[in-house]
């Protein structure tokens, strides 16, 4: 599927925000991205797409197409989920408090619409000090075709 047309709010550009009621994003959303991202879910570790990963590229909001991580900010965590240091932009993402199941964690969502991406924790590696531990299903990951490309190419020049 062209992953620019995935649904009638999907932007990589589109800054405004997203203000959808549930049922509206379940008509939209398949499945799998509707339970994590509407019912803050949670894949099981070492099944996603993205936990071990290394391609260079963007991670996009697979709900809204907002941009969240890049691939240089992505670090091998070892616990099973695509791990960063950092977003994108501070907006990217907004945190909220989650007490749920025993536990004092913050969790991340989407600063564009709002859906559960994961949690934030304070072990990461340095600049940041932070983990960004998020579900695979809820990320778009788009290849960095053009400076890859620009890549070889410079590489070739200096062989
Ligand atoms: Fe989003």
């Amino acid at each position: 599927m062209d992953s620019s047309k995935k649904n009638s709010v999907y932007s990589k550009t589109d800054t405004n925000k997203v203000d959808l009621k549930n049922d509206e994003w379940a008509k939209i959303l398949p499945k799998d991205v509707y339970t994590i991202a509407r019912q803050k879910g949670t894949e099981r570790p070492f099944t996603g797409q993205f936990w071990d990963s290394n391609e260079g590229g963007t991670y996009y909001c697979a709900a809204c197409g907002n941009p969240l991580f890049e691939s240089n900010a992505k670090f091998d965590s070892s616990c099973g989920w695509p791990s960063f240091f950092e977003p994108i932009k501070k907006d990217s993402l907004v945190y909220k408090p989650d007490n749920s199941y025993g536990m004092k964690r913050t969790e991340v969502e989407c600063g564009r619409c709002g859906a559960h991406l994961g949690h934030v924790f304070e072990d990461g590696p340095p600049p940041t000090g932070l983990r960004y531990c998020i579900n695979s299903v809820i990320l778009d990951f788009e290849k960095a075709k053009e400076a890859e490309k620009k890549f070889d190419e410079d590489a070739g020049k200096s062989k």
